[in-house]
């Protein structure tokens, strides 16, 4: 007896008779299981988001982000309604729920809200009647009323949110993939799929580019203990699930490899001015919400080095044209944009425990040439920066090196 998050994602709903489809998954479910409850969550079906965006974009240069949640919101609207009509059309009590009336309270922050708050009565009392609520993903409500959404993928943070605060016995997120894989299958066909991965390492994996969990999702279900698993709609297996490192079998040194190709570098060559100069580069780009991922600075004996950072494609040009104006006013030599890059990681909960991966990392795409210009690491993964023409290239090969191949490392602390 509990309570059971089931999540379908939008190729899961992308048409009636895949509708029709999770409807039947979700009855075989409560059949094989009556003395659980269930809560389902969906998507919008699939591409319905994109189509709304670009409905706006074509309307108006700029949407106002509180109108743009409005139309957003409508994408999942329509499939709660839809999921909630199969269900009901082979049996079952189902009722529809949009984010005002499951309950859940975010920020303010338009198309990136944070959760604050779920109040479970509504959907306690409708599973209480021994309906099936259809609750929307995505949205939710913000303390005056106002609709807003979770950022692109957010409906994972739902469901996850959800789970938490009903204290789910297991939350399933249903995709078109079998879970989560060692690498992407598109690019290494060696690719296999994980039985286990430790929240932290997923926390990692989602956020360099493996896209089958909003990372945030993967934060909720580490913090509030959520059991989280990543299952196929279409093909029935066990999935991946996502689990406390200490429930890990064993700590493969590494667990995955990503790459993500939608980041840029900018580069000031020979700044002046030491850490004041880095304190007002920073505090400018703070200042315009320019997000940075990585950043190198290599240091010249004259005190003028050269300083890298990573950004989001999307934002580049306009952040060059600050950084550009930054550079000058500093004295710097120039403030260069390279698109032409690709992030590739190595993630793995082992890592902790072994040395010697970073020299087998770097002999990997020593291997093959692969010219690595930016670095980073944490306990549990390593990230370069490399031209974006050898990203495929280093995926395999590293995958070969710490996947096919178990590389015998040196020390085991
Ligand atoms: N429909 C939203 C999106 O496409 C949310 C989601 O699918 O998780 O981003
Ligand atoms: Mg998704």
């Amino acid at each position: 007896m509990g309570i059971i998050i089931k999540k379908f994602g939008g190729t899961s709903v992308g048409t009636i008779e895949r509708i029709q489809g999770v409807a039947a998954l979700v009855k075989r479910y409560r059949d094989q299981h009556p003395e659980d409850q269930i809560v389902v969550v969906v998507s919008a079906m699939a591409g319905e988001t994109n189509r709304l965006i670009e409905l706006a974009k074509s309307s108006v240069a700029k949407p106002p982000p509180r109108e743009l949640d409005v139309l957003l919101a409508t994408g999942e609207q329509v499939s709660i309604s839809l999921t909630a009509m199969a269900l009901m059309d082979i049996g079952i009590q189902a009722r529809s729920m949009d984010a005002q009336q499951a309950r859940i309270s975010t920020d303010q922050h338009h198309t990136n809200a944070q959760i604050l708050d779920i109040d479970t009565s509504t959907l306690r009392e409708s599973l209480d009647r021994g309906e099936i609520p259809v609750v929307a993903g995505f949205q939710g409500v913000d303390a005056v009323g106002n609709i807003t959404t979770l950022g692109r993928g957010g409906s994972d943070i739902t469901a996850v949110a959800l789970g938490a605060a009903l204290s789910c016995k297991a939350c399933y997120i249903y995709t078109d993939v079998e879970g989560v894989y060692s690498t992407d299958p598109r690019v290494c066909k060696e690719a296999k799929l994980l039985e286990r991965v430790s929240h932290e390492e997923m926390l990692e994996l989602a956020s360099l580019g493996a896209k089958v969990l909003h990372p945030r999702s993967v934060y909720f279900a580490m913090r509030y203990q959520v059991p989280l698993v990543v299952l196929s709609t279409f093909k029935p297996g066990p999935g991946t699930w996502i689990v406390k490192e200490e429930e890990l079998m064993e700590k493969p040194v590494v667990t995955g490899i990503t790459h993500r190709m939608d980041e840029a570098k900018i580069t000031i060559s020979k700044l002046p001015g030491g850490v004041a100069s880095l304190n007002r580069l920073f505090s400018l780009l703070a200042e315009k919400n320019v997000f940075i991922d990585m950043i190198t600075q290599a240091s010249a004996p004259d005190g003028a080095g050269n300083l890298s950072f990573t950004i989001h494609e999307e934002a580049s040009d306009q952040t060059l044209d600050l950084v550009a104006d930054f550079a000058r006013s500093e004295g710097a030599e120039g403030a260069y944009l390279d698109r032409n890059i690709a992030k590739v990681s190595v993630v793995g909960a082992g890592m902790r425990y072994h040395s010697g991966v970073a020299a087998n990392f770097f002999a990997a795409l020593a291997s093959e040439d692969i010219e690595v210009q930016m670095i980073s690491t944490s306990e549990i993964k390593i990230s370069v920066v490399i031209p974006r023409k050898y990203c495929e290239m280093a995926v395999r090969t590293l995958h070969e090196a710490f996947i096919e191949f178990k590389p015998v490392l040196e020390t085991e602390k």
